[in-house]
């Protein structure tokens, strides 16, 4: 009775004796690895799996087998202990199953015997949990970072630079009339625009910068480590590759769109990442009144 329950939990157990030698795998163990118990029986574990041979797991063993503790191996830290295929729907982003474990002593007359290593299948979880944070982080028509996610990096980047005394610099940019453009061709068409304008930004961009959907037809870009000369060439050839972009409009024609940017960078006197805002915005409404299509820096004394 006491096999048949075992068998029945959807959970892999497995039984280890001092040797690591494998006396007990249940039904999931046979199911997920292909091997019966009856072909596993008395193999070494470190033959089978020698992705088991490392020291934190040996170490993790023999501290079970010394002082009978109680082991948790948790997934967002060593994503499996046996290599299983995952299955299911979560293949596309986890090809291994993600696992949580845990190893316990056995005992017999006080004395321990064996260690029990119990395998949980928290792939579902893990998918589901990356697709949230993925879904609360960015911007559901143009797949970029949303503002939110622009918030929180904007306070940890304020924050580093003023302890590493780093340069930091804050595009934000807005599309020049806009409105006629979803006045003269239809919303779908505006859509497409902001999509093709998060497409150029992300493909220009360095790996450490962070582009973010502002809100509506603003849009934000975190330049760590640049300067405001740096950020201003930067948003040139921004401003240029927008500029040349042309839309395919259904009747044959292009739509194509400027936009106008400013910039502003970090400085020691600023108390928080809003100035810094604050200040970009400042040089966007600038380049705006300065006709548009251009690129504005934000100066303190023109303030
Ligand atoms: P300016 O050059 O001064 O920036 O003029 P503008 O027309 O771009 O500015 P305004 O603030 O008058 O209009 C912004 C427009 O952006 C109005 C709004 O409908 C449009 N918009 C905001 N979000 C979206 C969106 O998600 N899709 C589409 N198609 N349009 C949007
Ligand atoms: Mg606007
Ligand atoms: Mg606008």
């Amino acid at each position: 009775m006491e096999r048949q329950i075992i068998d029945a939990v959807n959970q892999g157990i497995v039984l280890i004796d001092q040797q690591y030698r494998i006396v007990g795998w249940n039904r999931w163990m046979e199911i997920h690895s292909g091997i019966t118990s009856q072909d596993i029986a008395n193999s070494n574990l470190f033959e089978k799996y020698p992705n088991l041979d490392n020291s934190t797991f040996v170490r993790s063993c023999k501290s079970v087998f010394k002082f009978g503790n109680y082991i948790f191996f948790s997934q967002k830290l060593h994503n499996y202990l046996f290599p299983f295929e995952s299955i299911g729907a979560y293949t596309t982003r986890h090809n291994m199953m993600q696992q949580r474990c845990t190893i316990a002593p056995i005992r017999s007359d006080e004395e321990i015997t064996n260690i029990v290593i119990t395998v949980q299948d928290v792939t579902e979880s893990v998918y589901l949990e990356n697709e949230l944070k993925m879904m609360s982080q960015s911007d559901s028509l143009t797949g970029i970072s949303n503002r939110r996610f622009f918030d929180s990096r904007i306070s940890e980047e304020f924050s580093r630079c003023a302890r590493s005394h780093k340069a930091l610099s804050l595009l934000l940019f807005d599309i020049d009339d806009f409105k006629r453009i979803n006045d003269n061709y239809g919303h779908q068409y505006g859509d497409i625009i902001l999509k093709e304008i998060a497409r150029i930004c992300a493909t220009i961009v360095r790996e450490c910068d962070i582009v973010a959907r502002y809100g509506g037809e603003e849009f934000c870009i975190v330049l760590p480590d640049a300067n405001l000369i740096g950020a201003e060439s930067f948003a040139e050839r921004l401003r240029r590759a927008v500029e040349s972009v042309r839309v395919r409009y259904k009747d044959g024609g292009h739509i194509s769109v400027t936009i106008s940017l400013g910039i502003a960078e970090y400085t020691e006197k600023m108390r928080d990442e809003f100035e810094l805002i604050a200040n970009a915005d400042t040089a966007m409404y600038e380049a705006k009144t300065k006709g548009k299509n251009c690129v504005s820096c934000f100066s303190a004394e023109a303030k």
